[in-house]
């Protein structure tokens, strides 16, 4: 699985079916997403081996509960990083 795998045609049809099946809401705080403010939350980050396009492992989140998860994570690689700006609408 290349970087560029969330760049594709592929992981935007997932992010999208991601954000449908959440009913744009965050899971985290449940507030209302659109297109401003939504993401897709990498439960299992890629660096611990979770799945990029697998939907059980992805969550809509909003902006900032997405970035402050990833603050959390203090193991962030580059590569972790790099995903998290393309995630960024
Ligand atoms: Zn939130």
């Amino acid at each position: 699985m290349s970087k560029k795998a969330l760049g594709t045609a592929h992981w935007k049809r997932t992010r999208l079916s991601v954000l449908a099946r959440d009913g744009w809401q965050c899971q985290y705080c449940g507030i209302h997403l659109d297109k401003t403010n939504a993401q897709v939350d990498h439960v299992e980050s890629r660096v611990s081996g979770g799945s990029v396009f697998d939907q059980s492992n992805l969550l809509a989140a909003c902006k900032k509960c997405n970035q402050s998860k990833g603050i959390l994570k203090k193991e962030l690689s580059e590569s972790e990083a790099l995903v998290k700006l393309i995630c960024i609408w």
